[in-house]
């Protein structure tokens, strides 16, 4: 078995890599839920809908968001009768949110999710890291943002003082699903917005001591490859490096996979005590995804 821990879009394409090697029956995908919200009267986890929509094949790959194709008469006839919307949420992608919406009115989001991931044919285990409502705001220097308004309303443009969001439980299963697996992968997501919260999880950390995990850097030189995640690193004091990653992860980490461009990074990362390895981490097409995947896989 192999857990995959997940954002919503660095390790939605490594998944596109991994599924093409591995049984979907054999893996576990847990999912970031953090930033999960109520947005035009649905209950919208983005995460785990990339997710969903990655393995099946539907997703918007340019995007990271939302289904291929998608149409938005709906979200533009809001606009018009004077309630934008601030997702902009397509036609397909609503059903799959009004659905999740329905089903929890008398299901918990774990049970509505292997409901949908069912209906959808997706035969590996796609596991919400919680079922309690949580809360992120991103404390900037024009005040205490909550975690959309940052993204979308102010593109990530103020200056991030902290990142402060609140505890939740551990959704069942999630313990089990690292504990039972023969690698755990932390794909490359923002280490602070989307694998930090599922580090967090009570039970999380020592379960990961226990098992053998990899993670990609999604930071290669000074930057982070897309998003906000050096801002949101910088914040916390941590170095917007892959050696600041690898830090980040240390207390269980055994290997750590780094871009070509930060080779001379090697040394002093496996002075922390992991094995590294150095190859292309920039995942463009489908074999760039499949190399990166094979190289993770190569030790189980
Ligand atoms: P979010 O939920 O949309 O924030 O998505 P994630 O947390 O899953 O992913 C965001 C992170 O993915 C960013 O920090 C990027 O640097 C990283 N990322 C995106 N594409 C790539 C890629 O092709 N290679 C690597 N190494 N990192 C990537």
């Amino acid at each position: 078995m192999i857990t995959v821990l997940s954002g919503g879009t660095g390790t939605p394409k490594l998944l596109q890599g991994i599924k093409e090697l591995v049984d979907e029956e054999d893996l576990n995908i847990i999912v970031n839920t953090l930033e999960n919200d109520y947005f035009s009267g649905v209950y919208v986890s983005a995460d785990i809908d990339t997710v969903l929509y990655t393995m099946t094949d539907m997703i918007n790959d340019e995007l990271w968001y939302g289904v291929k194709g998608d149409t938005f008469v709906t979200n533009e006839r809001l606009a018009e009768i004077g309630s934008p919307e601030l997702l902009r949420i397509g036609a397909i992608d609503r059903a799959t949110k009004i659905q999740k919406t329905l089903l929890m009115e008398n299901h918990t989001l774990s049970e509505a999710v292997k409901i949908q991931a069912e209906n959808m044919g997706i035969k590996a285990n796609v596991l919400p890291m919680s079922n309690e409502n949580s809360d992120i705001k991103i404390v900037t220097d024009i005040g205490e943002l909550e975690f959309h308004d940052f993204l979308i309303k102010h593109q990530s443009e103020p200056e991030v003082l902290d990142v402060v969001f609140s505890e939740v439980a551990p959704a069942p299963g999630i313990i089990d699903a690292i504990k039972n697996s023969d690698m755990v992968i932390i794909g490359p997501s923002n280490p602070i917005t989307s694998i930090l919260p599922i580090l967090s999880l009570e039970g999380v950390k020592d379960a990961l001591k226990e098992t053998y995990v990899v993670a990609v850097s999604p930071i290669i030189g000074n930057d982070s490859v897309s998003g906000p995640a050096s801002k949101f690193m910088k914040s916390l004091g941590i170095p917007v490096s892959s050696f600041g990653v690898a830090s980040f992860y240390s207390e269980f980490l055994d290997e750590f996979v780094i871009d070509d461009k930060d080779m001379e990074l090697k040394e002093e990362i496996e002075k922390i005590g992991c094995e590294v390895k150095v190859t292309n981490t920039i995942m463009k097409n489908l074999d760039d995804k499949k190399h990166l995947s094979e190289l993770i896989l190569n030790n189980i």
